[in-house]
Order: structure tokens, then C-alpha cells, then sequence
């Protein structure tokens, strides 16, 4: 095993460690979800892997029967079930897989963005029969808890996720709700990952339930990235019984937006020839990295959709936005350089709190050195040394104030940490009577501990570093 691997690994065991201790929320090369294990109830069972592991062979065959009519010959009901799926999924693909995907274009990536449907809610579904067809709504019972995730029947009564649990009580009240399992969750992604490394090794999970993958080059020969894409779709569904939304572009900005074009269980394809119609319609706010404030920004500037971005010119961005500025004008025009990159750096380490009670900013002084540690902990594991601390709060409006402070010496310590987190309070000016209802800590733009001292600010917006 080299070095490097078993650094992963420790550093991985370390992030669970933490992570099941409580709300933990480490960006970067992998993104957990918060979870308090005190609050999981152990049932997972459901599901049978090892019948499943039985049945890959010939699902494998029945799902090659559909690439190919004569070898489906002797399954017509596999045959004909697989294909009026591929008909109603793939309305987007007859005729786009030409330039994009030809293996000549050598220099274009051939990138899959996969997102499982409201995967909390569709794992619950599946695994209890009564659950199907209803309204469920994934979270913990208590006033203060968010919804982790809503199902489709739920979703019509607007029901969404990161929703106060209340809310979704008020806006369906006939919806079941169901404490969430994070430990089956992950067993359900790591089966899904499984399906994605019979294509690819250039995996990027962005979270328990979507990644970005690079087939450029794929392991199964499949002649298109579309066709991949289609493959691993029926794969999650037949092996899984669940659905998956998916798309298909050149690059990873483009992929992510194409594959919550079709929501749910549909396959978007965008090709550099569709780029002229498809982008300058866009609204802004569809921009992954565009959240409510920047777009609220964008706005101010008569900025609404990618159109009127193309509008402004690469230096006014800069000043407005910082590096951040220079990605929108390359976005705007369809480029996006990143890789897919399957061990991503830790980018950011967070933990939040909710209150049981609202409570001015001067309470907050214990619940603060609570999370400093927490996150001070977590950042141990790192190589790399964070530059950036950052406070987040939450009014009990719901509206969000970050603050973050990037000294010219990265904190050494932990109470070097808390302090800063401390102090950052002084620069909330809502004055004494506000009350909060969440407050969160969090370290970020990590570097090389021998990177140049110099501090800079990291791409990320600050109020992307803590969620
Ligand atoms: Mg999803």
C-alpha cells in the first residue's frame, strides 16, 4: 500500500470518526451529510446485496440485449421494457451525439454528471411499500430539525429539502415522515459507486448522492458518452430499483446543469453546437456557485440571465466579484476547465448548530468554542493548513451573515481558532436585540503548509464556505 493511500485512508477513518460525533461538514474530497448518529436508528437490513451481487451477470446481459435487437431476441419482454424506458428517458438524444461525442474530438472531455432522485426519499420508498405513492418527507421530528429530503408526491405541495421540518408539516400535513438513516443512505452510494466504476475510475462524488464522471475514456467500450450515461441509468434502476437523473456534456459546469434538465429519471445531453441556444436564456441563479446572494448581486446589475452576463466585460466581474468574477465570464461562455478529480482536496471544515431557542449573539459564546473544536479536531487530519476562518449565523428571520477573517498567520491553535471565531461577532451589526437561531464555524481556503504565506482569498465566495 503507498503512503499516500493509507494517508487517505487514516484521514478518511479520522473524517467518519468526527463525523459521527456530531454535525460535521468537511468539503472537499468527500462531502458528508450532516449526521448525528445518536439520532440514527440502526435498521439497516433492507436491502438484499447479496442476491443482488447473483442477479448482476444477467442484468448485465438483459441490459446488452437492448444495445443490441438480435442478442434481445430470446428476452422480448426485457427487450421491449428496456427500450420503452431508454424511449421515455432519452427524448433529448436521438441526433446528439455527433460532434461532442465522436472519438475524434480528442481535445473535448466527455463528462457525466449523475444525481439520484430525491435519493433519501426514493431509498425509503423502495424499502418500505407502504411509503410508495405517498408523500414522505426524510427528516427528525422536532421544531427545530430541516427536512433532508422530500419525495416527488411530496415535492407537489412544495415541500423541498433544507425546509424547516414544521413548514412541510403546515404545507402537507397527510406526509409521512421518516427520521433519516444515514447509515443505509451510504450503503445505497456506495452500490451506486460501484455501478459507476464499471465505466470509469474518474469518479467525483459531490455528495452521498451525485458525482461527476469523466468517460472520456470508458471501461466498457461503449462508443458515446450518452450511451454510458443511458447504461448507468438502467443499471441504478434494474439492480437498485432506483432512478437517476443524468447529463451529458463536454464539461462539468454543463453536465451538472443538463442533468437536472429532464428531473426526474431523465438524460439531458448538451452539445458545444447547443451551447448559443441553450446558455444565453439561462437564468443566472441555474449557474452551480450562483446561490441567493450573488444572484440577488448579479441582479442589482441587471443581471438576470446568462445572456446579460455575456454582457459585462472580464475586468468589471473581477472588481466585482474577485476570481470568482473570472469564472462567471468563462461560465457565461460555456468553459470550464476543471477535471474531474477523484480525490478532491479538502476545500473547506464546518460544523453548525441549530438552538433548541433563539438567542442573541451574546449567548453564542459557548456554542462557538463548541464548534472550534470540533472543526479545529477535523482540520488536524489535513496536510494542508486553512487559512480562513469563518462564522456563519443565522437570524431568526432565516437570513444568513457570514463573516470571515484570513490572518496574515494561518490560527496554530485551537483557541487561536476560537478566538477569531469569537471575535468575528463584533462585526454583525444587527444589534443586541437580534436573535439567532443557528451559528457555525468553519475553516477554509487550505493551502500547502509551504505554499507562500501570502493570504489570499480563496475562489469560494465566504458564504460558500459554510452552508
Ligand atoms: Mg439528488
Amino acid at each position: 500500500m503507498s503512503n499516500r493511500t493509507a494517508g487517505n485512508r487514516r484521514r478518511n477513518a479520522g473524517r467518519e470518526a468526527v463525523e459521527n460525533r456530531g454535525l460535521l461538514n468537511i468539503r472537499g474530497s468527500r462531502s458528508f451529510e450532516f449526521c448525528d448518529s445518536n439520532k440514527i436508528p440502526n435498521r439497516f437490513t433492507a436491502w438484499q446485496y447479496a442476491e443482488n451481487k447473483d442477479a448482476e451477470f444477467a442484468e448485465n446481459k438483459a441490459f446488452f440485449a437492448t444495445e443490441n435487437p438480435r442478442n434481445g431476441a430470446d428476452r422480448p419482454g426485457e427487450y421491449s421494457r428496456n427500450l420503452s424506458m431508454f424511449a421515455k428517458s432519452s427524448l433529448k438524444m436521438e441526433g446528439m451525439a455527433g460532434a461532442l461525442l465522436e472519438p475524434q474530438s480528442t481535445n473535448l472531455r466527455k463528462i457525466v454528471h449523475v444525481d439520484m432522485d430525491a435519493f433519501y426519499a426514493s431509498v425509503e420508498q423502495r424499502d418500505d411499500p407502504a411509503l410508495r405513492g405517498k408523500p414522505v418527507v426524510v427528516a427528525w421530528k422536532g421544531k427545530r430539525s430541516v427536512v433532508c429530503a422530500a419525495s416527488y408526491e411530496a415535492r407537489k405541495f412544495g415541500v423541498h429539502s433544507a425546509m424547516p421540518a414544521v413548514t412541510a408539516e403546515r404545507l402537507c400535513p397527510q406526509a409521512i415522515f421518516v427520521p433519516p438513516d444515514f447509515v443505509r443512505y451510504k450503503a445505497v452510494s456506495r452500490a451506486v459507486r460501484e455501478i459507476f466504476q464499471r465505466h470509469t475510475d474518474l469518479i467525483e462524488p459531490l455528495s452521498l448522492d451525485e458525482a461527476y464522471l469523466d468517460v472520456t475514456r470508458n471501461k466498457t467500450g461503449l462508443p458515446t458518452a450518452t450511451k454510458v450515461a443511458i447504461a448507468i441509468r438502467c443499471q441504478i434502476r434494474e439492480e437498485l430499483s432506483l432512478t437517476a437523473s443524468a447529463g451529458v456534456a463536454p464539461n462539468k459546469f454543463l453536465a451538472k446543469i443538463a442533468s437536472d434538465w429532464r428531473k426526474p429519471n431523465g438524460l439531458f445531453v448538451i452539445q458545444p453546437k447547443d451551447l448559443e441556444s441553450f446558455l444565453p436564456p439561462l437564468e443566472v441563479g441555474r449557474i452551480p456557485g450562483v446561490g441567493k446572494v450573488t444572484e440577488s448581486r448579479l441582479k442589482q446589475m441587471g443581471i438576470v440571465t446568462v445572456g446579460d452576463l455575456r454582457g459585462f466585460d472580464l475586468a468589471l466581474l473581477e472588481a466585482r466579484f474577485g476570481r470568482y468574477g473570472a469564472r462567471l465570464y468563462r461560465l457565461a461562455r460555456g468553459i470550464d476547465e476543471n477535471p474531474v478529480t477523484p480525490n478532491r482536496p479538502t476545500k473547506s471544515i464546518s460544523a453548525e448548530d441549530t438552538f433548541e431557542q433563539d438567542i442573541p449573539l451574546a449567548e453564542t459564546e459557548a456554542v462557538i468554542r463548541r464548534l472550534a473544536e470540533k472543526v479545529w479536531s477535523a482540520s488536524r487530519r489535513e496536510t494542508r493548513v486553512a487559512r480562513t476562518v469563518v462564522l456563519k449565523l443565522k437570524t431568526k428571520e432565516f437570513a444568513i451573515r457570514t463573516r470571515s477573517l484570513t490572518p496574515p498567520v494561518p490560527p496554530a491553535s485551537c483557541e487561536e481558532l476560537t478566538a477569531i471565531a469569537l471575535s468575528l461577532r463584533d462585526r454583525v451589526d444587527l444589534g443586541p436585540e437580534q436573535l439567532y437561531r443557528l451559528v457555525g464555524v468553519g475553516l477554509g481556503n487550505f493551502r500547502d503548509p509551504m505554499e507562500s504565506s501570502v493570504a489570499i482569498f480563496d475562489a469560494a465566495s465566504p458564504e460558500a464556505l459554510v452552508e
